[in-house]
């Protein structure tokens, strides 16, 4: 490799500074390491056949000439996907800021106050225009919302009917998305025109709101399904288009109970279908059955309000098998963009847009009235169905020629959807399409009557104070100062993999032929995402060893949904559908146990040994007592202890001699890629997360992409679409998402990773993230004990401390440890996961040997200072570690502690030069839990 090779750059230590981590490991070459850790049975020295590694040059030339192969026409077909103008200012300061994007999930909201704030916007955002309590801080898109919601709704409806109603008028792929999700579990689902009633009984029922045709309908429809619904004892959800929203009366104000849809026309580029927010909000009472991450207000140590998520315990971390969602990393970064739209324009400014969308579309009614086209609907906002017997198809394609997609509806109809961008040339050019050559003059009064929104919205000062083009600049770049992410140190997170994304990973993401792509754009207009999406899944193929991948899930969580339904599948086509049990040990993510329930398996919990290890006696026991009803294994590899288990390929023979099959949770590839292939040393299925070990940036909990790879038999049973034929295999389980490659417009920054790395720069990454973990675990084992390892005492890609024997006799957390790593300078290791009164470190490759060494600096200082409280230096209440983080406040104010300002703020080795400051004081969580606050607290809060 020569110097300026991209994988020279993308791992931080340099070979020198290798050599002396590895002598510190006690290993000669990083070889010898390697092979003295990973387990010979699964180890694989074959090298990858990949493509030789790219520089970046020549990587962003091929990225060039794959977009160049793809059309962003105007984009009019509408189906909940529309164009939209990203304000520069949001979009440079944003969406391409390393301080956002580079983010974690706000687990530690002392470091996180900047991303908080902008998720509650989002969350004030979707409460006050849906007219509801309480917004989630997003889900992975429009139509998994819904399939959220078809779950909360059957959770808390009083009616025992297993049925749902989904309105005709939803949108086809949310009605395949709900349709895959309820087989599962035994949910009914019936589609039908409403206008035709509700059936006797059902849990709940589902209006799209507007109409998947464009349809609006009076105010006495949308109510008198809320009362029917009430009746049944039956919950009442609509899927609603935000924009709309702020001209026509809120779903809250109709009865509903629940509103579901996506966010995507506030600013999010329409991607080839993602990433965009989802949203999901309740009205009272049913917040605390609400999936997905919420973020409320509560105080610090000093009684100051602060944010942080609330209602930790409903997570699938927690409730495990007893989880009633799957949903992990949702869509922050889209969250944070598409708040931040609304804080831009403002209540005035989101009318105006809706107001000049719905005029053009009134007018275009007008005009192909006037023509003597039919149009279907009287009553629309922005959408106009006209009906064009037998000539859909001809107007559809004369429209492509003049540089505009349509909507096709059957033989009879075509859809034009107006957004954003649309201008009076759009529909110059939509009216030829249909032969009329006309000039549209906006019009109005296309709204049903009664249906005019008389609430107001978006009341809060935060939607009113950022107009000016500076003011908005500097509110986005105040709040990325509170936040500690990439661009500031390490964030040593085990099992998420936090390294960092190479700017030109990130840059095509916002090149308008990745960005303008509607996801259900004829297949001709995106030959570039085509040969994209086929090489990123041939070369994840080939690196895992599975047979097919897709790369339709947009999360981890997904993925393993998806696996799981494939499994599901493949045992009903061989007439076996009584295979339905699950087997998880007791050491995995929170998520597989979620997934698993949401697949309609039954969880069985296999215990694990004192070491961390499956306990295969009992492995063996639970598959011979499942003999006939053995659906699977769902285990983690390496294990969520951070080790090469041994007996992995042994846990797969039992298990396949059982009639299982093997899933092998696959999210932390960064131990295996390059060393062995899952798909080869016993796994059927495995998910990988492409936002963890394939450098998509962590956006602060999302977006993700989480693939499935799936061995040759269990191909013909993964994901498919609807509206795209070459999405996955006929034979397929259905959607998992709502685009047919789910979140394609961060799709080029993988393939640009695997194209820059290559084969050998994959491997050594692999290797010197092992090395990392292991000169962590060889230079913090002294301190804090290791608490699981295998093989020659090594660990895999990240290392657990037990602080529990420091806890049992100090009484210092793992809390108060983490805080005080903020004083550091450092985002805490994961906390309490897989075991409680642990810390999980996992450095990655990425980061530099100096800052590695500095974290182990500042954690065997913190060490040193756990025992000055052992010794009596401190007590406990009053020391540097149960106080922290120390805020500049706090310094400023009277000082009785006993130790100095200095030890404070500024311990060994961070300067005044490179100091982070936290904003806030240690979070009281249960203070917020206990009063609730999910929206924007009135400035007046902040007074005291
Ligand atoms: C991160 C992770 C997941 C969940 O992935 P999401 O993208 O957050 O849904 C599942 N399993 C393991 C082992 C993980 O580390």
């Amino acid at each position: 490799m020569t110097s300026t090779s991209f994988a020279d750059r993308h791992i931080g230590p340099a070979e020198s500074e290798q050599a002396k981590m590895l002598a510190e490991c006690g290993y000669g070459s990083l070889d010898a390491l390697v092979e003295a850790a990973v387990p010979a049975a699964i180890r694989d020295t074959r090298e990858l056949d990949l493509p030789p590694a790219a520089s970046e040059e020549e990587a962003t030339a091929e990225l060039r000439k794959l977009a160049a192969r793809n059309r962003p026409m105007t984009q009019m077909i509408g189906l909940g996907y529309y164009d939209t103008l990203t304000p520069p200012v949001i979009r440079r300061n944003v969406l391409e800021s390393p301080a956002w994007y580079t983010a974690y999930t706000p687990y530690q909201p002392e470091i996180s106050q900047g991303r908080l704030e902008a998720l509650l916007n989002f969350q004030t955002m979707v409460a006050d225009l849906t007219g509801l309590a309480t917004a989630n801080a997003s889900l992975l898109d429009e139509s998994t919302a819904v399939a959220e919601a078809v779950l909360l709704m059957r959770r808390a409806s009083k009616s025992r009917s297993a049925k749902v109603v989904l309105d005709a008028e939803c949108l086809p792929q949310t009605i395949a998305v709900v349709r895959t999700r309820a087989e599962a579990v035994g949910i009914e689902v019936e589609v039908r025109d409403l206008l035709t009633g509700l059936p006797d009984e059902f849990f709940g029922v589902v209006v799209q709101y507007p109409g998947a045709s464009g349809v609006l309908r009076g105010p006495g429809f949308y109510t008198a399904i809320g009362e029917t619904a009430r009746a049944a004892g039956a919950l009442y959800c609509a899927a609603a288009d935000l924009l709309a929203l702020t001209m026509i009366t809120a779903p809250g104000e109709f009865g509903a109970d629940l509103a579901a849809g996506s966010t995507q026309r506030f600013g999010l580029p329409l991607g080839y279908g993602g990433p965009h927010a989802g949203y999901l909000s309740v009205r009272a009472g049913l917040e605390r059955s609400l999936p997905g991450r919420l973020v409320g207000v509560s105080v610090d140590a000093d009684g100051a309000p602060a944010y942080r998520l609330a209602l930790q315990t409903r997570e699938q971390h927690i409730r495990r098998e007893k989880a009633t969602s799957n949903i992990c990393t949702a869509q922050v970064l889209p969250a944070v963009l598409a708040g931040m739209y609304a804080v831009y324009h403002g209540p005035d400014g989101l009318k105006r847009i809706a107001s000049r969308v719905h005029g053009l579309a009134a007018g275009l009614a007008t005009a192909l009235r006037d023509g003597g086209v039919e149009v279907v609907h009287d009553g629309f906002f922005d959408t106009v169905l006209a009906r064009v017997p037998g000539r859909a198809a001809r107007v559809v394609a004369d429209a492509r020629r003049f540089g505009v997609n349509l909507g096709l509806v059957g033989d009879d109809h075509v859809r034009v959807a107006c957004d954003e961008v649309t201008t009076p040339d759009t529909l110059r050019r939509v009216l030829l399409a249909f032969e009329l050559e006309a000039h549209v003059t906006p019009g109005s009064g296309a709204l049903p009557t009664g249906l005019a929104r008389q609430s107001g919205y978006l009341t809060h000062p935060v939607f009113h104070q950022h107009r000016s083009e500076t003011a908005m600049l500097r509110y986005l770049r105040r709040l990325s100062d509170l936040d500690y992410a990439l661009d500031r140190g390490m964030i040593p997170l085990g099992s998420c993999t936090m390294k960092l994304n190479a700017t030109t990973e990130m840059e095509p993401i916002s090149w308008p032929e990745f960005a303008g792509l509607h996801p259900f754009a004829p297949a001709g207009d995106a030959e570039g995402y085509r040969e994209l999406t086929a090489q990123l899944s041939g070369w994840l193929a080939e690196v895992t060893g599975y047979h097919t991948v897709s790369l339709q899930p947009n999360a981890g969580s997904q993925g393993e949904l998806a696996g799981l339904l494939a499994i599901r599948a493949y045992h009903r086509a061989n007439g076996q559908p009584e295979r339905e049990i699950c087997l998880i040990p007791s050491s995995a993510h929170g998520t597989n146990a979620a997934s698993a329930v949401l697949a309609g398996m039954r969880v069985v919990v296999v215990a694990c040994t004192e070491d961390g290890d499956v306990d295969l006696a009992d492995l063996r026991a639970k598959v011979a007592q499942h003999a006939d009803t053995l659906a699977a294994i769902m285990v983690t590899y390496p294990s969520t202890h951070g080790v090469y288990e041994q007996g992995i390929d042994e846990i797969a023979r039992i298990v396949h001699g059982g009639g299982g099959q093997v899933y092998l949770d696959g999210a932390n590839l960064n131990a295996l890629l390059g060393l062995a292939k899952p798909g080869e040393f016993g796994g059927d299925v495995s998910h990988l997360n492409l936002h963890k070990t394939f450098c998509i940036p962590h956006g602060g909990g999302g977006p993700g992409v989480g693939p499935v790879a799936v061995r040759e038999h269990l191909a013909p049973y993964l994901p498919n679409h609807p509206l795209h034929a070459g999405a996955g295999p006929e034979t397929g389980v259905g959607p998992i998402a709502a685009a047919p490659f789910g979140s394609a417009s961060i799709l080029p920054i993988s393939w640009a990773y695997v194209r820059m790395m290559g084969a050998a720069g994959l491997t050594s990454a692999t290797k010197v993230a092992v090395l990392a973990a292991n000169y962590v675990a060889a230079r913090l084992g002294p301190h804090y004990p290791v608490l699981y390892t295998g093989e020659g005492g090594l660990v895999a890609h990240e290392c657990i401390l037990d602080l529990r024997p420091l806890t049992k006799q100090t009484g210092v957390t793992v809390e108060d440890v983490a805080k005080r790593l903020v004083d550091y300078g450092f985002h805490a290791p994961t906390m309490s996961f897989p075991v409680a009164g642990t810390l999980m470190v996992e450095p990655t490759e990425s980061e530099d040997a100096g800052e590695i060494d500095r974290f182990c600096d500042a954690m065997i200082a913190i060490r040193r200072e756990i025992d000055q409280v052992a010794d009596g230096t401190w007590t406990l209440e009053r020391s540097p570690l149960r106080n922290a983080p120390h805020t500049a406040e706090l310094l400023a104010g009277e000082w009785d502690l006993p130790y100095d300002r200095k030890l404070a703020v500024y311990p060994a080795g961070v300067s005044a030069k490179g100091k982070y400051w936290p904003p806030v004081r240690r979070i009281d969580g249960a203070h917020g839990d206990r009063n609730l606050v999910c929206s924007c607290p009135p400035l007046t809060s902040y007074e005291n």
